[in-house]
């Protein structure tokens, strides 16, 4: 029998608080669902977490990479983590021994890697492939396209974020209409803060939450290419939608998407970033990309699609094909919806799906992927083809369902292809 588990002892994997952006990401890569999160923290569950490392890369600040050795009876319960700011200190080979835990058991490498519990191959065992959920989140890459630039992340980590100047900010959503989006530009200075298309930054928005705890930095995604907003300036843009409603309708006003859009040119903010590694545009020549988003899921594609209109204009790189999918309620509410419209139609193909034009069909999405699947199966089966899904966590499932009903009618075997997706970094997840 392994002395670990003999002695009662695991490796107990634990997310830091202080470092963790609550960005969910761990959550939604998790295969056993061990990963949860109230308002204030994300947490592990121990008696289902498995020791399987696939949350480990994709987390965008390593605070998810934290363990500790604990009796097994006294592993930290989610309801402890939950409350916690801080992650607690090892537990001393004196206090280990007070719980029953020999030296040699509490040192023993088999200890280091998380064995499964009983609870835990119970739970297992009980998984039967045939009847599992569909998982969208399996398929999402965690690695970027062969020829993405390298990305810097956490420059500034939570703990030490940087300072940027607000340099303009517009509503970028129609005037008058109860859900608003900004358009927000913000300016390093001389401070170096390069990011990519795909990467998203943190903002920390000033004050404390209801218990008097600094409030944590919320993420947004860049939407601008490499080179700034305004090319060979050091500032980024964001699209932020100003929260006025929760998930379930009721009215509620967002700490930080607030902030931000009520913030004035001349101000300055507090940023953390960059993050992410694997949302990254592919640079080769030819390389199709295709764009599926609603409302502020939009960043990221203005990013990539303004970075393949300037090197466009340049003339020396040769784009494949841009094809955009984006959704929204209704047309006010679709953020950059002019801009878009002057975009040749040989550069991008854009696809829109209102959801809620008075006297219209509710369209998704995922319905106009569903009218292109002759387009879509052609990208599907070209290797240079990159899939970018980012926006609204309830439409995933429905696009990436779509997308297997594609290859499938194509003739495509599905778990051939969107295991290739994943393992060519050529399908990837954003949603929130
Ligand atoms: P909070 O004060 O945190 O929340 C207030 C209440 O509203 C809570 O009940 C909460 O559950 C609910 N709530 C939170 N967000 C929403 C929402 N979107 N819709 C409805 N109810 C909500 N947001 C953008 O606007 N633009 C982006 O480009 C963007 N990119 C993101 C990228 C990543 C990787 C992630 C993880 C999130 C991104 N977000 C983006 C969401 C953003 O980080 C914040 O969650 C959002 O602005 C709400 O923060 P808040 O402080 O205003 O609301």
């Amino acid at each position: 029998m392994d002395m670990a588990v003999e002695a009662g002892v695991i490796k107990q994997h634990l997310i830091d608080p202080e470092i963790c952006i609550r960005c969910n990401t761990c959550e939604a890569t998790c295969p056993v669902n061990a990963i949860t999160h109230d308002d204030n923290n994300y947490v592990v569950r121990a008696d289902v977490c498995n020791g399987c490392m696939a949350c480990i890369s994709p987390c965008p600040t390593g605070s998810i990479d934290n363990w500790r050795t604990m009796p097994l009876v006294r592993a930290y319960t989610i309801e402890e983590q939950l409350t916690w700011e801080e992650l607690p200190a090892e537990l001393t080979p004196e206090q280990l021994e007070a719980a029953g835990v020999s030296a040699e058991a509490a040192g023993d490498p088999a200890a280091a890697a998380p064995a499964l519990t009983q609870a835990q191959a119970q739970a297992q065992a009980a998984i039967d492939p045939a009847e599992a959920v569909f998982n969208s989140a399996q398929y999402g890459a965690t690695v970027p396209p062969w020829s993405a630039a390298h990305a810097y992340t956490n420059l500034f980590p939570p703990k030490t974020p940087t300072t940027a100047t607000v340099v303009g900010n517009f509503n970028c959503t129609e005037a008058g209409f109860d859900s608003e989006t900004h358009h927000i530009v913000l300016d390093f200075g001389v401070v170096p803060f390069p990011v990519l298309e795909g990467q998203s930054i943190g903002i920390v928005p000033p004050g404390v939450d209801a218990i008097g705890k600094r409030h944590h930095a919320r993420q947004y995604s860049v939407a601008s290419p490499r080179n700034g907003e305004r090319p060979g300036y050091n500032n980024v843009s964001l699209t932020v939608k100003r929260v006025t409603e929760d998930h379930e309708g009721d009215p509620v006003r967002g700490v930080c998407s607030n902030y931000v859009c009520d913030l004035k040119v001349g101000d300055t903010v507090q940023v953390v970033g960059p993050f992410g590694a694997s949302f990254l545009m592919p640079n080769h020549p030819r390389s199709h990309i295709v764009m599926i988003c609603t409302g502020t899921g939009s960043a990221p594609m203005r990013a990539m699609t303004e970075w393949r209109r300037r090197l466009r204009k340049s003339g020396k790189f040769e784009g494949g094909k841009l094809l955009l999918f984006f959704g929204a309620r209704t047309q006010q509410e679709l953020p950059y919806f002019g801009p878009l419209q002057s975009l040749p139609k040989d550069f991008i193909d854009i696809n829109l799906a209102f959801s809620r034009t008075p006297g219209q069909p509710k369209r998704y999405v995922q319905d106009l992927m569903r009218e292109r699947a002759a387009d879509l199966a052609m990208l599907l089966k070209d290797g240079g083809s990159h899939f970018y899904v980012c926006g609204l966590k309830s439409m995933e499932e429905g696009v990436v369902l779509a997308l297997r009903d594609v290859a499938k009618e194509a003739g495509l075997d599905w778990d051939t292809v969107g295991a290739a997706l994943k393992r060519e970094g050529r399908l990837h997840l954003e949603t929130y």
